[in-house]
């Protein structure tokens, strides 16, 4: 008797070894299937910083390839890539120039705008040599648009735009000669000014036929200041950041760096030097970050950081867990102009982005000409720092 039940029970045993090891093995199919959805890489060259650690190895399939509510749960998503180069490091809206970071992407006349072409009614601009990214074209003729609307006025003047690496040079001795310094607090090295980028505008207020860039914060002008961000326009220079920006508080210089970033910037009180360094907390391994915009849309962001390969996968989210989906939500790209890339895409849109109403006709201000209005000659010559 004795003996029969021990030979029963080893059998058991076996029975559940053989279950068990079944069971393991369906577990390792799982958990690999559910990675390769992941990475979708078939090569052997996954993101560095993303192991099957940081996202889901002890997850089953199912969890690790369902669409979440969550839109920060980075694990949720499968992604395709793009590669970039370090020769793609100045490419875009959030790029970080500074007295310290030269600016590494190249811009030519051809692909920016003429602002005196193209720009609407509600506002006036210096002569034709005015040029920004058509982005920016469409952003401040809609922020300005929405001014005019609001306040009535119609004084602003865009002063500046982007400036070559000559004209850069001569701001600077200039300021030089008149300071008698050896370095400028509000004129950028050559190289090294945001105006490189066709990002930045520098805005004059134009009344009773006088220029005044410092009236660019005050009374009704102020809604410029406080409305910029919902158009993708951050004051550059804020007075209390000078010692991180490297630049005097100037109102009258904003950089375009897009709704989503301007909107956080703004919530967080951050400088574009705070903030690149700030993104980098928000990667594919780490999480992502939701910004809330405030026509109701949700932006997710994430930083890349350059791979010392030669190209850098940068990872993007498709809309559809599905290993058959190309979707992808719609997205940008920047280079943060130091050591890696920032990508932003649109997770939801919010059902108040629409676009502003034109003015009446009867109500209709300078009819476009930024020249002929102004018949006085300027107080100063309008600056032109940084
Ligand atoms: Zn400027």
């Amino acid at each position: 008797m004795a003996n029969v039940y021990a030979k029963k029970r080893y059998k058991i045993k076996y029975k559940n070894l053989a279950l068990l090891l079944a069971i393991f093995l369906l577990l390792i199919l799982l958990i690999s299937r559910g990675c390769s959805a992941i990475f979708q890489k078939k090569d052997k060259d996954p993101l560095q910083t993303l192991s099957s650690d940081d996202m889901n190895s002890d997850q089953s399939e199912a969890s690790t390839i369902q669409m979440t509510t969550d839109p920060t749960l980075q694990t949720s998503y499968t992604f395709d890539s793009v590669k970039k180069t370090a020769a793609d490091l100045g490419e875009g809206d959030l790029v970080l120039v500074n007295n310290k970071i030269k600016y590494l992407g190249e811009v030519t006349d051809e692909g920016l705008d003429v602002v005196r072409e193209k720009k609407n009614s509600a506002y006036a601009v210096k002569d034709y040599t005015v040029l920004v990214r058509p982005e920016v074209m469409d952003a401040l003729n809609r922020m300005m648009l929405d001014f005019y609307n609001a306040t009535g006025k119609d004084g602003v003047m865009v002063n500046a735009g982007y400036r070559t690496l000559e004209y850069q040079q001569e701001l600077y001795d200039a300021d030089l000669k008149s300071t008698g310094s050896d370095t400028s607090t509000l004129v950028a090295m050559p190289g090294y000014s945001e105006h490189h980028t066709g990002l930045a505008i520098d805005f004059t207020v134009v009344e009773n036929g006088k220029y005044d860039q410092s009236k660019i914060n005050q009374g009704d002008y102020l809604w410029i200041y406080e409305n910029s961000y919902k158009y993708g326009f951050v004051n550059r220079y804020p007075e209390g950041k000078q010692s991180l920006t490297m630049i005097d508080n100037e109102p009258w210089h904003f950089r375009y760096v897009g709704v989503a970033h301007a909107t956080a910037m703004h919530n967080l009180d951050y400088c574009l030097e705070e903030y690149i360094e700030y993104l980098k907390n928000f990667t594919v391994s780490t999480g992502f970050l939701s910004i809330k915009t405030d026509d109701g849309s949700t932006y997710i962001t994430y930083f890349t950081p350059q791979s010392k390969e030669e190209t850098t996968d940068i990872y993007l989210p498709k809309k559809s867990p599905s290993p058959q989906s190309k979707e992808l939500y719609p997205y940008e790209i920047s280079g943060n102009n130091i050591d890696g890339w920032i990508v932003t895409f649109l997770y939801e849109q919010g059902a108040g982005s629409v676009s502003p109403a034109a003015p009446e006709e009867n109500e209709a201000p300078v009819d476009g000409n930024g020249e002929g209005e102004v018949t006085s000659a300027p107080e100063d010559d309008g600056g032109e720092p940084a």
